[in-house]
């Protein structure tokens, strides 16, 4: 085995991890189970292509650590655990479906202890495939098994958490007027957009893919700024809902927002980071508090509530906990961060007295 691989596994202290090759397609496969104190594993199921297979293993196990608190955080009876199908290079038709049922039949039998939908680089489409040969899939409406996008529920999580977030730290409830920055208007962010400009917020955005950012900012009178300009434009809220590490030594000292609060995953570069952005006295609301939408809807939807307007009403959840949160930092001078991690620690302390 490559050193970088058997160094990451003898550093982690996950519940455990399986770790396959799949020779047709050159595909290395991991399954991170991280904590199962609150229930099975659960958490979606990544495909990409890394420069090296330790870069997907890496991936896997923080992802699958994050989900453990996002669970925490929510009072959801699920562990924390990923998958990564770390691919030599995008593949489609027979190949991914190959890869997929095998991946399906490793999925099966781990017993249900691993559950999963999509996650970056794979949609629904892929869960069917996995379906067909594994029980433990969640993204599909139990009722008829249609096809569920978890992208509004997160989408709309992501606003009552803004709308409370604003509430909490700026003078005056209200999102009337306030700038907020969005950057990336893909799935969530061109749906968390509409929300924002029905509240009567201000709206500015960004995206490389410059046609859709264009088109967005039509749909909602917004101001497009360029990619290079994000962190030093003068705006109430960044909501970064791209990609992750957007919040570093270099990008903080630039920002001239008062709040920090999106739906991408792993914001933070560093732990640091955290404590920078305190500094500044610029609110960060945990990424996995906020962006916990689409994962408390596919909970629900497992409960047997189907009802779409009913489940965008239970997002309500997401912006009382960032109000808690932020309260309680707020009153120990603390960063969010450390308000949120001691909310999951409770969870799982009370799960560990009663079992
Ligand atoms: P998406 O792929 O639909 O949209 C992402 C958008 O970001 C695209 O328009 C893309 O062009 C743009 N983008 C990519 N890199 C960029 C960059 N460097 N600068 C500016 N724009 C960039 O994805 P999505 O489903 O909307 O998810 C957005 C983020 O939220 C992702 O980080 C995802 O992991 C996270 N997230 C999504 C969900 C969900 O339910 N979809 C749930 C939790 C977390």
């Amino acid at each position: 085995m490559d050193d970088n691989l058997k160094t990451l596994i003898q550093r982690w202290d996950g519940l455990g991890l399986v770790c396959r090759f799949d020779h047709p397609t050159q595909t290395w496969v991991f399954i991170c189970l991280h904590d199962n104190t609150l229930g099975p594993c659960t958490g979606g199921t990544r495909m990409k292509v890394y420069s090296e297979p330790g870069e997907g293993l890496l991936d896997a196990m923080r992802l699958a650590e994050g989900m453990t608190s996002k669970w925490a955080a929510i009072d959801v009876a699920a562990g924390g655990g990923k998958a990564v199908l770390a691919v030599a290079k995008p593949l489609e038709g027979e190949e991914r479906r190959g890869l997929l049922l095998r991946y399906g039949k490793l999925v099966q039998s781990l017993g249900g202890g691993f559950r999963t939908g999509e996650d970056m680089g794979t949609g629904t489409d892929d869960m069917q495939v996995i379906a067909e040969e594994a029980d433990y899939i969640h993204g599909f409406h139990p009722e008829d098994g249609s096809k569920v996008d978890p992208s509004p529920f997160t989408a709309r999580a992501v606003f009552v958490g803004i709308r409370n977030a604003v509430s909490e730290v700026l003078e005056g409830a209200s999102l009337n007027g306030r700038k907020v920055l969005i950057q990336g208007v893909g799935s969530v962010g061109a749906s968390l957009g509409k929300y924002l400009k029905e509240a009567g917020a201000e709206l500015i955005v960004s995206d490389i893919d410059e046609p859709r950012c264009q088109r967005v900012a039509d749909l909602l009178d917004a101001t497009v700024v360029p990619n290079n300009e994000v962190f030093s434009t003068a705006c109430d809220v960044y909501a970064p809902c791209a990609v992750g590490a957007t919040l570093n030594h270099e990008t903080i000292p630039q920002l001239q927002c008062r709040i920090v609060a999106g739906s991408a995953n792993n914001q933070l570069e560093e732990p640091a980071d955290a404590d920078r952005l305190l500094a500044r006295n610029i609110v960060y609301v945990p990424d996995y508090i906020i962006n916990a939408g689409g994962a408390l809807s596919f909970s629900l939807l497992d409960k047997g509530l189907s009802d779409r307007q009913a489940l965008l009403e239970q997002m309500d959840v997401i912006g009382d906990s960032v109000a808690e949160i932020l309260r309680e930092a707020g009153a120990k001078g603390e960063s969010p961060i450390v308000a949120a991690q001691n909310r999951v620690d409770r969870a799982l302390a009370k799960a560990r007295d009663n079992s």
